[in-house]
């Protein structure tokens, strides 16, 4: 199996593997694999396949949507999203959402090198940024969203209740939902709005305080 030149610098540059070393390999739907180096050059290399080594762990059926906020920020949402196991990530565009673009190639690098992190077999794919109101009108309410909604002021909400199945988390950006948006919101049978404490949390703390309870109910 043949390696690139980012793959080749990585393993040999800088984790100064040799020819024999054992790495570790995963595509995202196939388990671990292990394979040993057999040629290492500072641009190339090359890898044979020895076996799988575990089966492939797939997350539970769990979506984050999210309004990106600041960069650094936006990146550790879908970081932390992808170590805390969720199936895919969708970035949103609110009313006061500031930021317009994404570079979504990064952010889907960033949740590759979180489940390699993690030791994880699984890559949440990470969407192209598209309008609420977009994803909303072509959402099947099958899949139910978890809407944290801080003006629910009280003690985060236990979610022991919840009934199993497809769920999608759904935390605001840093100015939170506007009225309209909370509106509608509201009127949606599948929209599940909860508390995450007493505390406004930051859009980021939030996503993974959210993520944290619905595991802690639903997960695996
Ligand atoms: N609207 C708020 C404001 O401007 O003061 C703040 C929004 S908060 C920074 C960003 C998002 O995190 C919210 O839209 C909500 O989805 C989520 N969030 C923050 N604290 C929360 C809490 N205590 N309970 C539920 N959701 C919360």
């Amino acid at each position: 199996m043949p390696l690139n030149a980012d793959q080749a610098h990585y393993l040999f540059s800088v984790m100064r593997l040799a020819v024999g070393a054992r790495v570790a390999l995963f595509n995202g739907r196939d388990g671990e694999w292990t394979a040993e180096v057999v040629e290492a050059a500072k641009k190339a290399g090359s890898l044979r396949c020895l076996g799988q080594a575990a089966p492939q762990l797939n997350p539970p059926d769990l979506w984050l949507i999210f309004a990106p906020i600041k960069k650094e920020r936006t990146d550790f949402i879908v970081e932390k999203a992808a170590e805390l196991g969720c199936a895919k990530i969708l970035p949103v565009q609110t009313e006061f959402t500031n930021a317009s673009r994404i570079r979504q190639d990064r952010l889907q690098a960033h949740a590759l090198e979180a489940a390699e992190q993690c030791l994880g077999t699984y890559v949440p794919e990470v969407s192209d940024l598209q309008a609420l109101q977009a994803l909303l009108k072509g959402w099947d309410p099958a899949r139910r969203i978890l809407w944290g909604d801080e003006s629910l002021v009280g003690p985060a909400q236990t979610l022991a209740g919840l009934t199993p199945g497809p769920w999608a988390i759904l935390v605001g950006p840093e100015g939170g939902f506007s009225e309209a948006e909370r509106a509608q919101l509201r009127g949606l049978d599948y929209v599940t709005p909860v508390s995450l404490g007493p505390r406004i949390l930051r859009a980021d703390t939030a996503a993974c305080a959210a993520i944290t309870l619905w595991q802690s109910a639903l997960g695996d």
